[in-house]
């Protein structure tokens, strides 16, 4: 199949080209951001690669980001200008590859002291200037009234003024059904709902895995020349199948979301907080028409596949809320709440504090004695250029080929990563049947067709976003999600699994 072609689904198929092919040049777990990135750019080498998805594509931490393509300004302030000046680099690949699922976002660093308005100005200035020809727009400096022109709800007692700068937001979860939809039409195998239970190994080196179908579909085997453990928080349990002795690399902390309507927002431009009471950033960001406010830093020891936010953490920001907006949301505002994990690679050296605030946010690619090769850390911003490394890596140590007819050379850094799906999409019924604002049955079709959705979650979390953006609606519309999904012929769509899931997200 051409990448220019449209790619439907068929499990049916799917799983029995993962029975049959005796050997893959690279085997990805995780279909998370680092995965599906490792996917395309082995599929656009031409690579022979299968990706197993223990949930969802996203399902992990890269459905649950702040949903900012950004160099981030904390790590400037913390001197990281590499990372800042490729995150940047990225910023615009993204919004070049995805336009339709990226796009530029302002800002505004709110000044309550005269003093924080230089220093503001000049960190900002200085962000905007790594970006070099790929900056969005100038910093500028706006006076208080230009800053409650622009941000209505602003809490206006002792503003001085804002700093206005431009980064990029984008939708997390869609774009990697994006990476998944590009990586099959290039030729990879990319399958969700099917666990990695154990790898496989000869001479105490790994040949290939073991992964059990969540359909019923049993226990396959698979052979690879290379396994590449991208299990996002879980990479150091995925080493764990090689090694059970494995000491740690990672460390998870918890970052949290909660969701209100525009009212408490009505503003495009979004706002920085750059030191909350505690030391941390704090974003206000409109999207989707709604507003999400966040995020925490909490370091946690278990990795629960479903993380929820605790108490304090939604108190904590609607706290800093309060200190920032005029009218502040309080908990019966809540549309939705919601966590991601964090894994962060622990730092090499010693001496840089025990907070996870502190530890790098920069990836780490590595190898296990036993030939297990793992990629963790880094942002969903940079997921290309880490893909791109964690490839070259694999090739470079000639655990595979450089790439297959003649493509080694392709890069991914050209690559268009949305397509107009107007036609695929005009050819299925119930354009007209609403099941919640914004989520046509047509639209439900399309994702089971065309973007692997299996349950009413993958739906209503991942192909459509109202669970992140209202999960009261998401409840309502579940049980008729579940109806064209088994309509589309899936058996058990598991709508009562859903209805138990989203309980975490109503706060
Ligand atoms: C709160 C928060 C906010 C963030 N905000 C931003 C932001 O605004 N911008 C930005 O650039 N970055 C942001 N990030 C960082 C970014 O989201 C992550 O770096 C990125 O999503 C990590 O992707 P991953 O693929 O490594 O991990 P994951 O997305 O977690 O993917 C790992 C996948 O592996 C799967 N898996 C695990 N075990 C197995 C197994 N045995 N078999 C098969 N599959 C398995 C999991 O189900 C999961 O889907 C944020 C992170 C957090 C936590």
């Amino acid at each position: 199949m051409s990448a220019n072609e449209h790619f439907r689904v068929d499990r049916g198929s799917q799983l029995a080209r993962l029975r049959s092919e005796p050997l893959w040049d690279l085997a990805v777990i995780g279909g998370g951001s680092t995965g599906l990135g490792v996917a395309v750019d082995a599929a656009l080498r031409g690579l022979r690669v299968v990706l197993l998805e223990a949930g969802d594509f996203a399902q992990g931490t890269s459905s649950r980001a702040t949903k900012l393509l950004h160099g981030g300004v904390r790590y400037l302030a913390q001197g990281h200008l590499s990372l800042v000046r490729e995150a940047l680099r990225e910023r615009a690949t993204v919004l070049r590859n995805a336009p339709q699922l990226s796009q530029p976002q302002a800002f505004v660093v709110p000044a309550y002291r005269w003093w924080q308005a230089p220093v503001h100005l000049l960190g900002l200035k200085a962000y905007d200037a790594l970006a070099g020809g790929r900056s969005l727009g100038p910093t500028r400096w706006l006076g208080r009234s230009a800053v409650l022109a622009s941000l209505p709800t602003i809490q206006p007692q002792g503003l001085k003024g804002g700093t206005r700068y431009w980064d990029a937001q984008f939708d997390d979860a869609r774009l990697a059904i994006a990476l998944a939809r590009s990586a099959s039409r290039l030729g990879a195998l990319t399958l969700n709902h099917c666990r990695v239970d154990g790898l496989l190994a000869e001479g105490g080196r790994v040949t290939g895995l073991r992964c059990t179908d969540a359909e019923g579909g049993g226990s396959i085997e698979v052979q690879a020349r290379c396994v590449v453990n991208a299990a996002g928080p879980w990479v150091d349990e995925v080493r764990r199948m090689a090694d059970a002795g494995a000491p740690p690399r990672l460390r998870v902390s918890q970052g949290s979301h909660v969701v209100v309507d525009r009212e408490f927002w009505p503003s495009d431009v979004g706002l920085l907080v750059p030191r909350t009471r505690d030391g941390r950033v704090l974003f206000t960001v409109p999207w989707q028409g709604k507003v999400i406010l966040g995020t925490t830093d909490e370091p946690r020891e278990d990795i629960p596949q479903a993380p929820r936010p605790r108490d304090e953490e939604i108190d904590f920001i609607l706290a800093e809320a309060a200190a920032h907006m005029v009218r502040p949301p309080t908990r019966q505002d809540l549309r939705s709440v919601w966590s991601g994990l964090r894994p962060l690679v622990l730092p090499a050296r010693k001496g840089q504090g025990r907070g996870t605030a502190r530890i790098s946010r920069e990836h780490a690619i590595w190898t296990e004695p036993s030939g297990l090769v793992c990629v963790a850390g880094g942002k969903w911003s940079t997921y290309r250029a880490m893909a791109q490394e964690v490839v070259a890596y694999c090739i470079g140590q000639q655990r595979v080929p450089p790439g297959r007819e003649g493509r080694g050379d392709r890069s991914t850094e050209e690559l268009p990563l949305w397509r107009d799906d107007g036609v695929l999409m005009s050819a299925l019924a119930g354009a007209d049947a609403a099941l919640a604002e914004g989520l046509t049955e047509q639209q439900v079709r399309f994702a089971v067709r065309h973007e692997f959705a299996r349950t009413v979650e993958d739906v209503l979390a991942r192909r459509s976003r109202l669970l992140f953006l209202d999960a009261r609606a998401a409840r309502d519309a579940a049980p008729a999600v579940a109806s064209v999904m088994r309509a589309e012929g899936i058996v058990q769509p598991g709508l009562e699994d859903f209805l138990v899931l989203s309980e975490g997200y109503l706060p």
